[in-house]
């Protein structure tokens, strides 16, 4: 089994994460199975109790776990299905650690960073490996080296490879090359000291991939090669893409990035097959139609909180080869300048889920402004609720309907904690959370675009639809399309007469690709794209 081990230089947001994945894409495709997993240094056991402000998107795996958005990066880029095996915080390492302290389980001995935190580090890429049975696993290390806090995840790997002997183990670590536009010029100093702090640790990195915006030269090149002590072929240009991350694994393979790896590691693999990637690249720079469609949210200025979401509708667009210009609307700004102001002219409206009352009118307003003007809606868990509790105030005229997560008086909670919640006092990882089987109705919009009566689905939630309004919503031509294996939860509604509106308890988003877009976004993007279609121009 190889290993490989991705480290951060220079500044955050470097794009990691999709390195990794991309690299994982060129390894599958030259017939490797892979295994990819994150490491954070934090010391929350997991991202769930963070604020997007502070983390971006939660990303939710089928066995409940909530992870690092690059794990959604890994399960796009790859084929690998991931669990909480493939996510390891600080928080998780010290927890075990100090639960094995509490067990006796050191006999007798201090309990210290080096060996038992690195050890438990160890064992984790152990588990990986083992369980995963991959061929080659790849490790992304979160946060900047010379961080205090990464430090016991570098020592870890470095022992980890010592340990693993020559040829089985691969340092690839992703740096900046800042171009300083006084100097008109690239600049390596960065990455030359975060190098040398790298190896300081007693890391030599294989192969350094610079992030810049401007083409690497040859002369750089050697620069760099001269004075990282890397061989000038490893020394890999990942210039921003001009269209789209996935552009990434295809830009790795010019640069024979793979080609190198697989040197290193000693694997014999044909080169790559990737025709279908490239198909997909085509039909996101030269899209045959285009749409735009409206997400309303209240983390609209994060890049990071709707990720998966983003992602999801531009693979709905490959579905139709439609290019989908994403409008990202601010609830709040819905409340104070109407609908009609903010969302005239979409092709289609899309609520995601979240948490707290913040900007729900302006998300109520707007799941109405879909409903009256029969523009594609699609609502994802919390925009589920929304379509719910507009539904029940302007159709079923229910006075004050509202979900008690935010309004505990209302005289009509459509919306209510669903029965295993309401004893619960903790927040990490209490949500109803994880893939859970849905059945969906005959003849509904849902079963046509599913192809399909039985799903499994991406859970986190704590609220429910309230099966108490059921009658009276069905009455009304509001469709219960999906439930519960047992009938008791809702999990996707839709409404009679509309061209497209649907909306989930689950999050589809999480199990969308660009290869296998999920069925509700290409049905979704399909409808947005008619609507427009169909309207006279003016109304644009
Ligand atoms: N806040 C809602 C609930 O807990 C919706 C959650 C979500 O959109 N993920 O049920």
């Amino acid at each position: 089994m190889k290993f490989i081990f991705v480290t951060g230089g220079v500044v955050s947001s470097l794009g990691k994460g999709l390195t990794a994945a991309a690299l994982g894409t060129l390894l599958e495709n030259r017939g490797l199975k892979v295994a990819l997993q994150k490491f954070d240094p934090y010391l929350n056991v997991d991202p769930g109790t963070m604020s997007p402000y502070q983390h971006g998107e939660v990303y939710v795996l089928d066995d409940g776990a909530e992870t690092d958005l690059d794990l959604g990066h890994y399960e796009r880029f790859t084929s690998t299905k991931l669990t909480r095996m493939n996510n390891l915080t600080s928080g998780q390492v010290y927890q075990t650690v100090l639960n094995n302290e509490r067990e006796g389980k050191y006999l007798g001995k201090t309990v210290q960073v080096i060996p038992h935190v690195t050890d438990e580090i160890k064992r984790r890429i152990d588990l990986l490996a083992e369980t995963s049975k991959a061929d080659v696993v790849i490790t992304e290390i979160g946060g900047t080296t010379g961080d205090i806090e990464g430090l016991p995840f570098l020592e870890a790997i470095r022992e980890f490879a010592l340990e693993s002997g020559i040829g089985n183990t691969c340092f690839i670590h992703v740096t900046y090359v800042p171009f300083i536009k006084a100097a008109g010029e690239l600049k390596t100093k960065p990455t030359q000291q975060s190098v040398a702090k790298l190896r300081e640790i007693g890391i030599t990195p294989n192969i350094i991939a610079c992030r810049c915006e401007k083409p690497l030269d040859k002369e750089l090149r050697q620069k760099i090669s001269m004075f990282c002590n890397v061989p000038l072929e490893a020394v890999i240009e990942a210039k921003d893409v001009d269209h789209s991350i996935y552009e990434m694994p295809l830009m790795l393979q010019r640069e024979r990035m793979d080609d190198l790896v697989c040197r290193l590691l000693h694997l014999t693999t044909p080169a790559p097959n990737m025709a279908h990637w490239q198909e997909i690249i085509r039909k996101l720079i030269a899209p045959a139609h285009r749409v735009r469609v409206g997400v309303v949210g209240k983390y609209i200025g994060l890049q990071d909180a709707y990720k998966s979401v983003y992602e999801a509708l531009i693979h709905g667009g490959i579905g139709n080869d439609c290019g989908v210009e994403i409008v990202q609307v601010d609830a709040e700004e819905i409340e104070k300048h109407g609908a009609p102001a903010k969302l005239g002219g979409l092709g289609g409206i899309l609520v995601p889920g979240g948490f707290g009352e913040r900007g729900i009118e302006g998300k109520i307003l707007a799941a109405k402004y879909a409903r009256e003007n029969k523009i594609p809606y699609l609502g994802l868990c919390l925009g589920m609720q929304i379509a719910t509790i507009e539904f029940a105030r302007n159709v079923l005229k229910l006075d004050k309907a509202h979900s008690t997560e935010f309004d505990e008086s209302s005289p009509h909670p459509v919306i209510a904690l669903l029965d295993a919640q309401k004893k619960v006092t903790k927040k990490g990882g209490t949500m109803r959370l994880g893939a859970m089987p849905c059945q969906l109705a005959l003849g509904t919009k849902a079963a046509e675009l599913y192809g399909s009566f039985v799903i499994q689905e991406r859970h986190r939630h704590r609220y429910e639809f309230n099966n108490h309004y059921r009658e009276k919503f069905e009455k009304a031509g509001f469709v219960f399309s999906g439930t519960s294996p047992d009938n008791k939860l809702v999990e996707v509604i839709e409404l009679k007469g509309h061209p497209f509106y649907v909306a989930s308890q689950f999050h589809p988003e999480f199990l969308s690709k660009p290869h296998q877009p999920h069925p509700l976004f290409k049905g979704f993007i399909a409808a947005a794209h008619q609507t427009i279609h169909h309207k006279p121009l003016y109304s644009i």
